[in-house]
């Protein structure tokens, strides 16, 4: 058997279970051994339900004795219940909603091992447990040898399919056993300096436990065997993400040259004196683009932090030096806003800027295309459609991207150059990330963070209120706008084909305009309004004609308008903390406070927690943290996010500190590595081995 060998050639699988295996993404020998139990259960010492306590999570073995399903009078009530017994003459009873099918299952005489909650019913004075995980204990072919399954700490893997967790303990055994031992590639230093296990002994420990194993280690992830498995996949992934930065470092690109001029212009632009965060961050962005290699930079600072601004000093360098910008927006009415902004400050620099967005006319597009292509525009603003548009630039020298955008535009930026210079790219993100991240999913990009936000601002008030206080909500909306004030009323349109917020949002419209402020101007905006609509509204909003606007989430990135003091979030228990954060975002723009009304209607438990976050703080970086833990890190960006590393062992959440240690030891050896050779069999060894499971790590 060969790390490569199919599973579906190994001994007991087959052609139906090696589907659903590889659903789980286990397609070899070797994806099988990189698939770890995710928890451990100790039968080699075994509680009898006599020693029981309630509250505790156990493991018994026990026979089943008795089954039935409660009925009312003749009608079956949904739930299973069986009675379990063992040698010590005290019963414990199984409860399963919904179990009617493990009447077919759970036959009298079968003996189990059960796991799960142990709780004392006080109806019946009789230990249960309410839906535990259980084990038929039965010896059959397949699954080998009974020692495997009790007697000792056995491996808690989760089900593929209908391949339980007993088949894959069973399947792991026999990889295991008929597999050659494994190399270890890490280097001696490394595996030295941490005194890290050999790697075939940690791959076997972790599947099958020795009898010294501490049970608590191994459920937390932190025995010897976990730390080496753990430690080694951060290590290569760092280690890749560092020579893919190394590699950027090294190529050619543009150096701009950083003179007086360039000076005197940033200076002639600047509407306000650059906070101390700012003037750091500029400075690091300046010495990438002073140097003759392509930047790759991400900027990160919380919402109002001033990133467009610095964006803007950024674009100065490159124009002076006599190249062109591109900045792509994620929505167009943000594509639009950032294009006034730019315009506004350039104008006096004598730039021309122009914008782009797919629902331009064609002839329009044309237009536009053809003043980049010729080099009378010295900068284009607007969103993917410059990607998509065949625009080419007569010579592209940066190109600011919003962060939702990185993933695709990277390599596409450069089929749209004409020359064969790679242009510097400024990564901004609207969220804050987390460092966990910083460090693996942005790990190919360096980083500057604004950490300190424009003089005056005043923290915002947050306040959650349930929907029966709506009227509260807009006597105080009404206050604000009597003082010469704005507000926002946001309403959740999570997927762009959902129509039951946008109705939610037009309803809201009417009652505000007709009912409650009618001596106000409402106004509405929303995604499906034609372009122009749009913009009347919004450039209404910011010159104040518009009091409140109702709006659907399309005012979450970026809209800028100082004056708006209140931010209404209406079913608020609808949105993620991102989006919160985000949106919240939008008001604590100017100097006057500011507040942000979280209004909910049906509020579960994450959503509880989502809202207690908002109110608790307004520190980004906090709340990104906290949306990263309640989410986990696939769920981060949403679904449309890919390039999320596919780490087996480690989590990038539960092992953060071991993430640091890791990058200091791969920067440590890609850059003073013991010796060439290996520092060749390393990235050999990742190539080989790495390349596709991290995605985005693309080495050679
Ligand atoms: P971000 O893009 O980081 O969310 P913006 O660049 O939109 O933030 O800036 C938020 C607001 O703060 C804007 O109104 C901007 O003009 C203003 N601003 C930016 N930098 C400063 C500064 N140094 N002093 C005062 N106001 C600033
Ligand atoms: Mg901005």
């Amino acid at each position: 058997m060969q790390l490569d060998t199919p599973l579906v050639y190994v001994k007991g699988v087959g052609p139906h279970r090696a589907g659903m295996l590889e659903a789980k993404g286990l397609t070899t020998v070797n994806d099988l051994l990189h698939y770890p139990p995710f928890r451990y259960e100790d039968r080699s010492n075994l509680k009898s339900i006599d020693r029981l306590a309630p509250g505790e999570m156990a493991t018994v073995i026990v026979d089943v004795r008795e089954t039935r399903l409660p009925k009312v009078g003749r009608k079956n009530v949904g739930i299973f219940e069986a009675k379990f017994g063992d040698a010590s003459r005290v019963t414990l009873t199984g409860k399963w909603f919904h179990g009617a099918y493990l009447a077919n299952v759970l036959l009298e005489g079968t003996r189990l091992s059960i796991y799960g909650k142990v709780e004392f019913d006080p109806y019946k004075g009789d230990l249960m447990m309410m839906h535990p995980e259980f084990e038929m204990l039965a010896a059959d072919d397949e699954d080998g040898d009974m020692s495997l399954h009790t007697g000792r700490v056995v491996p808690i893997y989760e089900a593929a399919g209908k391949v339980t967790p007993k088949m894959m303990r069973a399947l792991a055994r026999r990889v295991l056993d008929e597999v050659a031992p494994l190399e270890d590639f890490l280097p001696a230093v490394f595996r030295e300096r941490l005194k890290l296990m050999d790697r075939w002994a940690a791959v076997q420990a972790i599947h099958f436990p020795g009898e010294d194993a501490d049970l608590r280690l191994l459920n937390s992830y932190r025995s010897p065997a976990h730390f080496r498995m753990i430690l080694e996949e951060f290590f290569w992934l760092e280690c890749g993400l560092e020579l893919k930065r190394t590699k950027a470092r090294a190529e050619t690109g543009i150096g701009f040259a950083l003179t007086d001029r360039v000076r005197e212009k940033i200076k002639a632009m600047l509407p306000f004196k650059p906070t101390g965060a700012q003037k750091r961050v500029l400075g690091e962005i300046a010495k990438d683009m002073a140097a003759p290699h392509p930047m790759n930079r991400l900027l990160q600072g919380d919402v109002g932090s001033g990133k467009t601004l610095v964006a803007a000093e950024a674009a100065i360098i490159a124009i002076e030096n006599g190249y062109q910008v591109a900045v792509l927006a994620p929505t167009e009415i943000l594509a639009m806003q950032h294009y006034a902004y730019f315009k506004n400050l350039f104008e006096r620099l004598g730039y021309v800027v122009v914008p782009l967005a797919g629902s331009f006319k064609p002839k329009e597009k044309e237009k536009i295309r053809g003043f980049v292509e010729q080099g009378m525009a010295h900068i284009i603003v607007g969103t993917h459609a410059i990607l998509e548009e065949g625009v080419k630039f007569q010579n592209l020298g940066l190109a600011i991207v919003d962060e939702q955008h990185r993933f695709g535009v990277m390599q596409r930026l450069k089929l749209m150059e004409k020359g064969t210079v790679k242009p510097d790219v400024l990564v901004m993100t609207a969220t804050p990330i987390p460092r966990t991240l910083a460090l693996t999913l942005y790990g190919d990009l360096d980083t500057s963070v604004i950490d300190e936000m424009p003089p005056g601002r005043k923290p915002i008030h947050t306040k959650h209120l349930p929907s029966s206080r709506i009227e509260e909500v807009w006597s105080f909306v009404g206050r604000e706008a009597a003082a010469g004030r704005q507000a926002y009323v946001v309403y959740p349109v999570i997927e762009e084909s959902e129509t039951t917020g946008l109705k939610a949002a037009e309803r809201s419209y009417l009652d505000l305009r007709d009912v409650v402020f009618p001596r106000l101007a409402v106004g509405l905006l929303h995604g499906k309004l034609p372009q122009a609509d749009k913009e009347a509204v919004m450039s209404a909003f910011k010159a104040g004609r518009i009091h409140v606007l109702v709006a659907t989430t399309v005012v979450e990135v970026g809209v800028d308008v100082p004056n708006a003091t209140v931010m209404v979030i209406e079913q608020a228990e609808r949105f993620g903390l991102a989006q919160l954060h985000q949106l919240r975002g939008r008001v604590g723009r100017g100097a006057d406070q500011s507040y942000c009304l979280l209004v909910t209607e049906k509020l579960g438990e994450p959503a509880r927690e989502r809202i207690r976050t908002m109110t608790e703080s307004t520190d980004g970086f906090y709340i990104a943290e906290m949306d990263l833990r309640l989410r986990g890190p696939g769920e981060f960006f949403g679904t449309k996010q890919s390039g999320m590393p596919a780490l087996r062992f480690a989590n990038i959440i539960r092992d953060a500190e071991l993430l640091e240690v890791a990058r200091n030891e791969a920067e440590a050896f890609i850059h003073h590595p013991p010796s060439e050779e290996e520092l060749r069999r390393a990235v050999h060894f990742i190539q080989e081995n790495w390349q596709r499971r991290y995605g985005l790590v693309q080495v050679g």
